[in-house]
C-alpha cells in the first residue's frame, strides 16, 4: 500500500532540490513544535485535554507534501518532536511515548489514505474530494481517539467514552484548520491565480479586525457582545468564502477558527467553558465549530468546482474559437432562425463583413437573390419535414459579399442539437479560382481538341488537294469546251448544260472547303439538337477523301428510327473521322480493304459502329488503346482515340473497341438518347 500510496511524489524528488526539502523538513517541524504548543494553550480541566488539535492537520500536510526521499525522515522528526512537547507539557515518559506512537500511526495512515483517494487533488477543488477528505478526517479522528481513550485508561483508568468523542472533536477542527496547508501541499493548486492583495481583501481584513478586537479581545467584557461578533462574523466567513480563492478563504477561516477556540480556553470567548457543565458543554461548542468550518469550506469546494469548470468552459471555447479562426474554409454557425451566431476569421476575409456586423444578423444576408428571399422557406420547410436538401450533402452555392460582388463558393452545412433547438454550421470555401482552373482547363481541352483536328487535316492535306484538284480541272474543261463552242459558234444549243455542269462542280470543291472550314475552326463547345445519320454522313465525306484511290471500299449504313441527338456537332464529327481514318489506315495494307460506318438505334442510345476489315489489334496493344500517345504510326501523335474516348464521354456515351467476326476491329460509340438531364457542358 505503502509504494502506491507514496509514488506520487517520486517525480517530486527528482526534480525538487535539496533547498526546497530542507526549507520543507525544518520549517514544517517547527510549524509542527508550534502547533503543539497552540493546542496545549486549549487545555481544559478535568481531563488536561486541549479541545483543538492543530498538529494533526500539520502532520498529515507535511507527510502528503513529503517526496520519498525525506518521507520516513520527516516521520522521524516529527516523533522526537512529539515526544520534546509532550515531554515540556510535563508528561510522564510512558504516557508520552505511547500517545506519540498513537500520533505519528495515525498520521501515516491519515497520509497514505490521503494520497491513496485523493492523490494530488486539492481537498476543496470540488465537493466530491471533499467528501473524501472529510472521510479521510473522520477515520484518523475515529483511530487517534480509540487508541488515545485506551492509553488514557490505561494509564489514568479513565473510562474510554468520557475522553472518546473531545478527542474526536479536537483531531476534526485541527484537521480541518490545516486545509490551506494541504492546498499548498499539492502542487496541482487549485488557486486559480496566485495571492492578489486588493480593495476587497482590505475589507475583510479590516473587518476581521474589528470582530477580533470586539468579540476575543478584553475590550468588552459583555458576553452577549462577543456572542453578537461571533455571529456576525458569519456572513464574513461565507462571503469570502465565495469571493476569494480556496487558500485565500480557506487560511482566512483557519485563523477566525484558531482565534476563537484560543478565546474559548483562554475563557475570553462568548461563553466561558470553565463555567459550564463538562464535558458535554466542551464538545457541544466544538460541534458547532466542527460544523462552521466544514461548511464554509464546502461553499468553498463548490465554488472552486463552479471556478474550474467555468475555466474548463473558457478554456474549451477559447480551443474552439482558435481552431475556428485558423481553420481556410470559412466557417459560420447559425441558430434554427438563421441568426450568425458565429463567423470565423476566414469568412471575415470571404466575405469583406467584420463578425460584429453580421452575428446577429439573418445568415440570408451572405446570399443574393433568389436565394436570399427562399432561405426562410428552406430553413421552415426543413423544420416541419427534416427533409435534408444541403445538410450534410454539401454544394455548389453562390455568395454574397459585402462590396455587392457574388462568388461561386462550395458549402457544406452540419447540423447539432443545443437543447432542443437545432444549430447549424456551415463550412464555406471560395472556388473562384477552382471555377477559373476549370474553365483554363476547358479552354485547353478546346485547344487540343482544335490541335487535333488540324492535324487530322494536315493527313489528309494530299487527299485533299486531289479532291479539289477534280473539280476544278472539269470546270477548267468545262469552261475551255465553253469558249470553244463560243468561238466556232457552234453547238451553242449545249452551252447552259455544259454552264450548269460547271457550277456543280464549283459547287462541289465549295462544299469540301466548307466542310472543312467548318471542321478546323477554332471554337466553344456547343451543343443542339443534331440527325445523326447527316452528322455521319458529313463526318464520312471528309474522313474517306482519297478512299477511293487507294482502293478502299467504303460502305455507310443508316439505321431507322434514330432520333436527333443533342450534341456538339463538330466534336462527334471529330470522333467519327479519327475512328474512320484509323480504319482506313489499318485496312491499306490488307487484301480485302473495306470499311463500314453503321447507325443503329438501342433502348436508350444511338450506336454508330465503325468497323474495318484490317489486322484488328494484337490484345496486349488493346489495354493502351485509349491512352494518350500509344500509336503504331510512324507519323502519328497518339491522341485521336484518347481524345475519341473523352468526347465520347462529355456526352453521357462510350466508345470501346471489339474485335469483329473478320479479325478487323469495331469502334463503338454509344451517345445517350435523353441527353436533357445526364449531359452537362
Ligand atoms: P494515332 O492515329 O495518331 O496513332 P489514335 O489514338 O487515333 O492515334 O490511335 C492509336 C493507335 O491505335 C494507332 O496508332 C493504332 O495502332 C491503333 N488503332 C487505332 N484504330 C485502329 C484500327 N481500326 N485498327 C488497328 N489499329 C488501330
Amino acid at each position: 500500500m505503502k509504494t502506491v500510496a507514496f509514488t506520487a511524489n517520486t517525480v517530486t524528488t527528482e526534480t525538487g532540490s535539496s533547498l526546497k526539502l530542507a526549507v520543507l523538513f525544518g520549517g514544517g517541524l517547527l510549524l509542527y513544535s508550534l502547533s503543539q504548543w497552540l493546542a496545549f494553550a486549549t487545555r481544559l480541566q478535568p481531563e488536561n485535554m486541549p479541545i483543538f488539535w492543530p498538529p494533526a492537520g500539520v502532520m498529515l500536510a507535511l507527510l502528503v507534501a513529503a517526496p520519498i526521499r525525506i518521507f520516513w525522515p520527516i516521520v522521524f522528526g516529527l516523533a522526537v518532536a512529539t515526544l520534546i512537547c509532550n515531554h515540556l507539557a510535563g508528561r510522564e515518559f510512558s504516557l508520552n511515548v505511547l500517545l506519540t506512537c498513537n500520533d505519528i500511526f495515525t498520521g501515516v495512515v491519515g497520509a497514505a489514505l490521503y494520497k491513496k483517494w485523493l492523490g494530488k487533488a486539492s481537498p476543496v477543488s470540488g465537493t466530491r474530494p471533499y467528501g473524501t477528505f472529510l472521510v479521510i478526517i473522520a477515520l484518523s479522528a475515529i483511530l487517534s481517539a480509540t487508541f488515545g481513550s485506551f492509553i488514557l485508561r490505561y494509564q489514568f483508568g479513565t473510562a474510554p467514552l468520557d475522553v472518546w468523542h473531545h478527542w474526536i472533536g479536537a483531531m476534526v477542527l485541527g484537521l480541518l484548520v490545516a486545509t490551506p496547508l494541504l492546498i499548498c501541499a499539492n502542487e496541482r493548486s487549485i488557486v486559480p491565480n496566485s495571492f492578489k492583495f486588493d480593495a476587497e481583501l482590505l475589507i475583510v481584513l479590516i473587518l476581521g479586525s474589528i470582530w477580533l478586537f470586539i468579540a476575543q479581545s478584553g475590550a468588552t467584557s459583555s458576553q452577549s457582545m462577543r456572542l453578537a461578533a461571533d455571529i456576525a462574523m458569519i456572513p464574513l466567513l461565507l462571503w469570502v468564502g465565495v469571493r476569494r480563492t480556496a487558500l485565500e478563504a480557506s487560511s482566512f477561516l483557519a485563523i477566525v477558527t484558531t482565534i476563537k477556540i484560543l478565546a474559548l480556553a483562554l475563557d475570553a470567548g462568548p461563553v466561558s467553558l470553565k463555567s459550564w457543565p463538562i464535558p458535554d458543554g466542551v464538545s457541544w461548542v466544538m460541534a458547532v465549530f466542527a460544523v462552521q468550518c466544514g461548511a464554509v469550506l464546502m461553499l468553498v469546494a463548490n465554488h472552486s468546482e463552479q471556478g474550474a469548470l467555468q475555466l474548463d468552459k473558457a478554456e474549451q471555447t477559447a480551443r474552439m474559437r482558435s481552431i475556428i479562426d485558423a481553420a481556410t474554409d470559412g466557417i459560420i454557425s447559425a441558430d434554427h432562425k438563421g441568426k450568425i451566431e458565429t463567423f470565423s476569421r476566414s469568412a471575415e476575409r470571404l466575405f469583406g463583413y467584420q463578425a460584429g456586423e453580421v452575428i446577429g444578423n439573418n445568415v440570408k444576408m451572405l446570399m443574393p437573390n433568389p436565394y436570399r428571399d427562399q432561405h426562410d422557406g428552406y430553413l421552415q420547410h426543413y423544420a416541419d419535414t427534416s427533409e435534408k436538401k444541403i445538410i450534410g450533402i454539401g454544394r455548389l452555392v453562390t455568395g454574397l459579399r459585402k462590396d455587392g460582388t457574388e462568388f461561386p463558393m462550395e458549402l457544406s452545412v452540419g447540423e447539432a442539437l443545443n437543447g432542443s433547438q437545432r444549430v447549424f454550421t456551415g463550412f464555406i470555401r471560395d472556388v473562384t479560382e477552382h471555377k477559373k482552373t476549370e474553365q483554363r482547363m476547358h479552354d485547353l481541352q478546346d485547344e487540343l481538341l482544335h490541335v487535333s483536328r488540324l492535324s487530322a487535316m494536315g493527313e489528309l492535306s494530299s487527299a485533299l488537294a486531289h479532291e479539289l484538284n477534280q473539280p476544278l480541272t472539269a470546270i477548267k474543261n468545262y469552261a475551255q469546251a465553253a469558249g470553244i463552242m463560243l468561238k466556232k459558234d457552234m453547238g451553242k444549243e449545249e452551252l447552259p448544260g455544259i454552264l450548269a455542269k460547271t457550277v456543280e462542280q464549283a459547287g462541289r470543291a465549295g462544299d469540301i472547303i466548307k466542310r472543312l472550314r467548318s471542321f478546323v475552326t477554332a471554337r466553344h463547345v456547343e451543343r443542339s439538337d443534331h440527325t445523326i445519320n447527316q452528322l455521319v454522313d458529313e463526318a464520312c465525306a471528309l474522313a474517306l477523301i482519297g478512299a477511293r484511290e487507294d482502293g478502299v471500299k467504303a460502305r455507310i449504313i443508316h439505321g431507322n428510327d434514330i432520333p436527333n441527338l443533342r450534341v456538339d456537332r463538330i466534336q462527334i464529327q471529330q470522333v467519327l473521322i479519327n475512328l474512320v481514318r484509323n480504319a482506313f489506315d489499318a485496312v491499306r495494307q490488307s487484301p480485302v480493304r473495306d470499311v463500314s460506318v453503321t447507325s443503329e438505334r438501342r433502348a436508350d442510345s444511338v450506336l454508330i459502329c465503325v468497323s474495318d476489315s484490317g489486322p484488328g489489334l494484337a490484345p496486349e496493344a488493346e489495354a493502351n488503346l485509349f491512352k494518350p500517345f500509344v500509336t503504331t504510326k510512324p507519323g502519328g501523335m497518339g491522341i485521336g482515340l484518347s481524345l475519341s474516348r473523352g468526347i465520347a464521354e462529355a456526352h453521357g456515351g462510350t466508345l470501346t473497341y471489339q474485335r469483329n467476326a473478320g479479325g478487323g476491329a469495331d469502334f463503338l460509340l454509344t451517345l445517350p438518347i435523353e441527353t436533357d438531364d445526364k449531359t452537362s457542358s
